[in-house]
C-alpha cells in the first residue's frame, strides 16, 4: 500500500514516507530513518514496523522474499510508474492494479471518526465568527485569509487541509479562486471556503457575505436560491440513496430556477483523512451513498464578471437521515 491516508486509517501511522504491506497473517510497514522513533509508537499492534535507512523498496524485496505470494496487489491511483518499476524489480509476484478497497471502508465512518469531524467543524466555525465582525472595504483577500489562517491555527487546528479561498466581487464566481492580493469593494460578496483538522480529520466550509452594505436585490435572490437548494438536500438526504438522486434534491431548486448552467460541479464530496474522498456527491454517481459516510453539501451559482454564491455544510449519513457537523447557520451576513 502507498497511498498515506490508507496506511494512515489502517496503521495510525501519520508521517510522510511509508511501505504497507498487508498479508492474511502478518501487516508490515516500512518506513525511513526519520521515523524509526514516531512509527512503533503510532502503529502499536497494528503492524510490524521495519525501518530501511537506505531504501524502503529494497527492504520490501526482503521481506517479501520471506513470505512469497503468488500475486501482489497496488494501489493504482496513487503508486508513480517510477515506484511500480522499483516494485517490479524486487519481486518475482505477480503485480495486480487495485483500487478503492481501503477507500471503500473509509467512507464509512465510526462515532470517534464522525466526532473529530464535528470538532472541526467547530473549531472551523468559531474562526469564522472571530474574523468576520473585523472584516473592512479595502482589506486584501489575502489579509483576510491571513487573520482567518491563524484564528484556525490559533484554535487548535493540525493544518489547513487545503489553500484557504477568499474570493471577492467577480472573483468569486471562480469555485476554487486562488486567494489574491485584490482589495474587497463596498457592496461586494465575498465567498470564503475554509477548513479545519482535527486527530487527521478535515471539515471544510463555505460561508459567501456581502462586505459594506446591504445585499442588492439580484444578490439577495441568488442568495436565498443558493440557501434553499442546500437546505432541501441536508433534509432529504439519505444514507442508500443513489449519489445522482442526492445531488438531484439541490440541482432541481436550481434548475427549476433557470440557473442550471451555473451550477456546473458536484454538489460534494466525501470528508475524512482527506477533505476530497468517497463517496462522490455527484450526478453521474449511481453509488449508493453508504451509511455513516460524512459528505459535504455545497450548492453553488456563478456568474463570470459578477460574481458567486456557495454555501457548504458538513453532513453525517447517520440512518435515520443526515445529521449537520456543522452549525448548517446560513442565514445572510451583511458586514456594515
Ligand atoms: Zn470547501
Ligand atoms: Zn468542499
Amino acid at each position: 500500500m502507498t497511498h498515506l491516508p490508507n496506511i494512515r486509517y489502517l496503521t495510525g501511522f501519520s508521517g510522510s514516507a511509508a511501505l504497507l504491506l498487508v498479508q492474511e497473517d502478518a501487516t508490515v510497514l516500512i518506513s525511513d530513518f526519520r521515523y524509526a522513533a514516531q512509527a512503533p509508537v503510532e502503529v502499536g499492534a497494528a503492524a510490524v514496523v521495519e525501518i530501511d535507512p537506505r531504501s524502503v523498496w529494497d527492504r520490501l524485496g526482503r521481506v517479501l522474499a520471506s513470505c512469497p505470494a503468488d500475486s501482489l496487489g497496488i494501489e493504482s491511483q496513487s503508486i508513480s510508474v517510477r515506484d511500480a518499476e522499483r516494485l517490479s524489480g524486487v519481486t518475482r509476484s505477480r503485480v495486480v492494479p487495485t483500487a478503492d478497497l481501503v477507500e471503500r471502508l473509509r467512507a464509512v465512518k465510526s462515532p470517534e471518526e464522525v466526532a473529530a469531524i464535528r470538532a472541526a467543524a467547530e473549531l472551523a466555525q468559531a474562526a469564522l465568527a472571530e474574523v468576520l465582525p473585523a472584516i473592512r472595504v479595502g482589506q486584501t483577500e489575502v489579509e483576510v485569509g491571513a487573520a482567518l489562517e491563524a484564528s484556525l491555527r490559533r484554535r487548535g487546528s493540525e493544518w489547513h487541509p487545503f489553500p484557504t479561498i477568499v474570493a471577492s466581487g467577480p472573483r468569486s464566481a471562480l469555485p476554487h479562486a486562488r486567494t489574491s492580493r485584490r482589495a474587497i469593494g463596498a457592496g461586494e460578496l465575498l465567498l470564503l471556503d475554509f477548513g479545519a483538522q482535527v486527530d487527521g480529520y478535515c471539515a471544510d466550509l463555505t460561508r459567501t457575505v456581502i462586505v459594506g452594505g446591504r445585499a442588492d436585490a439580484r444578490q439577495r435572490t441568488i442568495y436565498e436560491l443558493v440557501r434553499t437548494a442546500q437546505r432541501r438536500a441536508i433534509e432529504h438526504l439519505r444514507p442508500g440513496m443513489p449519489a445522482r438522486e442526492g445531488d438531484a434534491l439541490a440541482r432541481e431548486v436550481i434548475t427549476t430556477r433557470g440557473f442550471g448552467e451555473a451550477f456546473g460541479h458536484s454538489l460534494g464530496h466525501g470528508l475524512g483523512l482527506e477533505v476530497h474522498e468517497a463517496p462522490r456527491l455527484a450526478p453521474t454517481s449511481d453509488t449508493p451513498l453508504p451509511p455513516h459516510a460524512v459528505v459535504t453539501v455545497e450548492p453553488g451559482v456563478y456568474f463570470p464578471g459578477w460574481g458567486g454564491i456557495r454555501l457548504e455544510d458538513d453532513v453525517h449519513l447517520a440512518p435515520g437521515g443526515a445529521e449537520c457537523l456543522s452549525d448548517g447557520r446560513t442565514d445572510l451576513v451583511e458586514l456594515v
